[in-house]
């Protein structure tokens, strides 16, 4: 046996498939009262087959798609919710704190691939949420998305969820030889993980969200459980100069993001994205004109991490997390992706 079998490779089972979910993910929108054929056709055209999108996507874009008011817009939109409600997809509008915990029950983990991120995440990024990292260039952002590329498609018993990955590249740093260097030296078979990365290269903002819209068919479709966008921002900055677009710029960053965190809870799926800072770090919710402290958390889903070099190590702070703790943990950059500083690795083989 070779040390790569020994270490489990080629151990990535089937794509789970959860019967009931997969029922309800594929109910047709003119399955709802009020769509007929025309209807059908325009919101297939913007990427909304099934209910479940349809109940995903904002009044505003389903007006734009089927030029109707939008009172209408969000007469259907809340169809479509009542009907997911109806079968128990979703949870009613008020529901018991036992329901939330039921449903926060249903949230799975990946492992980053170093145990002190994933300590700080308190057990791996989470499905059902938007996990941002944030950081200057070269802090390791780009990494952490390759690292995550491999360990989402690891069985559960090894951090992962035996799922596939869609990865929208705006910036053109997607690599699948880091890819394939990552999996290798976790003992994986390069390319059955190259396989299971879907990549989106997106060319502008417009195309950014093109993708976006596309994105519930491509989870349904290819059992994916983890989105990574590298970078959310980088076309929006570049696109959106000086103060008077800023307006503008916010309002399409705050949709992109809104959209991102209603895929995570709809899908349940794990959303990752990256933002790259100088100084100040970009605002995704809120006004950044009006807000002190730079940045307005409108959900509480989403969690922030801020990453910093510090020597050869990497250094990462939980931001405005509703319920870690604000502490730092140090990880480290090498050929397995995200790791452990060696020392770190060292003592607790010890205890
Ligand atoms: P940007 O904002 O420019 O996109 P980033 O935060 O995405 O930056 P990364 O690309 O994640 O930055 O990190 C780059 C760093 O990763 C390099 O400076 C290097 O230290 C480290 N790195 C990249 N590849 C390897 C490798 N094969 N082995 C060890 N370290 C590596
Ligand atoms: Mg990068």
């Amino acid at each position: 046996m070779t040390k790569a079998e020994a270490d489990g490779e080629g151990e990535i089972s089937d794509l789970p498939e959860h019967k009931s979910e997969v029922f309800v993910a594929n109910i047709e929108i003119d399955e709802l009262d009020g769509i007929g054929p025309a209807t059908k056709a325009k919101l297939n055209d913007i990427g909304i087959t099934t209910v479940l999108d349809l109940a995903v996507k904002s009044p505003s874009e389903v007006a734009d798609a089927v030029g109707s008011d939008l009172s209408r817009a969000t007469e259907l939109c809340n169809k479509a919710r009542a009907k997911l409600v109806e079968l128990k997809y979703f949870d009613e509008d008020f529901v018991s704190a036992t329901e939330i915990y039921k449903r926060r029950k249903a949230i799975e983990r990946i492992t980053t691939g170093s145990k002190n991120l994933d300590d700080l995440l308190a057990g791996g990024i989470e499905t059902q949420a938007v996990t941002e990292f944030y950081g200057e260039f070269g802090s390791g952002k780009t990494q952490i998305c390759h690292t995550l590329c491999v360990t989402s498609q690891l069985p559960k018993d090894k951090g992962g969820l035996s799922s596939r990955v869609v990865y929208v590249d705006t910036e053109n740093t997607f690599r699948p030889e880091r890819i394939a260097e990552i999996a290798h030296s976790r003992g994986q078979h390069s390319d059955t993980i190259l396989e299971g990365i879907i990549v989106a290269k997106a060319f502008n903002s417009s195309h950014q969200e093109l993708i976006l819209a596309e994105l519930g068919s491509q989870i349904r479709k290819s059992g994916v459980r983890l989105v990574i966008v590298d970078s959310a921002v980088a076309h929006y900055r570049a696109e959106f100069l000086g103060r008077g677009t800023l307006s503008e710029r916010q309002q399409r960053l705050n949709k992109f993001m809104h959209t991102l965190v209603r895929t995570a809870e709809v899908y349940n799926v794990a959303v990752v994205v990256t933002n790259q800072v100088q100084s100040s770090p970009d605002t995704f919710f809120g006004d950044p004109t009006k807000a002190t402290g730079g940045h307005v958390v409108a959900h509480t889903s989403t969690y922030r991490i801020y990453l910093r070099k510090s020597g050869k190590n990497r250094v990462a702070r939980m931001v405005d997390s509703p319920y870690h703790a604000e502490r730092e943990i140090v990880f480290f950059l090498n050929e397995k992706g995200v790791d452990d500083p060696s020392e770190d690795a060292v003592s607790r083989r010890r205890n």
